[in-house]
């Protein structure tokens, strides 16, 4: 199995984790991309791996890297992408990318309704104590 090369600033990211996880075994659904607001440009997350284009072959198989998957909906799906600096990110590209992985999952919790249970629930115990006798 390939590694996939992410952002340095994302291996903390348990949201990031989650994201590379539950997408390839269809456990989570990524929105649509968003479009910059001024020049309509689809714009690519940090560390996203995935193709959110509908119907994509690649939509649950990963990229070895954020820069791959933007040369494949550039050459793939045609699409103009919002450009990024390739450098470093910056820390408000850090913040703008962690909160959209942890957006992921505060949607899917709601979409749950309730159908994630923790583990205690499961363990319950009955205890039969020992006070049944009668003394007469
Ligand atoms: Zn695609």
């Amino acid at each position: 199995m390939k590694k996939s090369r992410s952002p340095p600033f994302l291996a903390k990211c348990d949201a990031y984790d989650m994201y590379k996880r539950a997408v390839p075994v269809g456990e989570l659904r990524l929105p649509p991309y968003d479009t910059d607001a001024e020049t309509g440009n689809v714009i690519v997350v940090r560390g996203e791996v995935y193709c959110r284009m509908p119907n994509c072959p690649r939509a649950k198989i990963a990229f070895c890297s954020t820069t791959n998957l933007r040369n494949h909906l550039r050459g793939q799906h045609d699409v103009v992408l919002q450009h990024v600096f390739d450098g470093r990110a910056t820390r408000l590209d850090r913040e703008n990318s962690i909160s959209w992985y942890n957006s992921l999952f505060e949607d899917a919790e709601e979409n749950a309704n309730g159908e994630i249970k923790h583990e205690e629930d499961n363990e319950l115990k009955f205890q039969v104590d020992g006070h049944n006798e009668v003394k007469v």
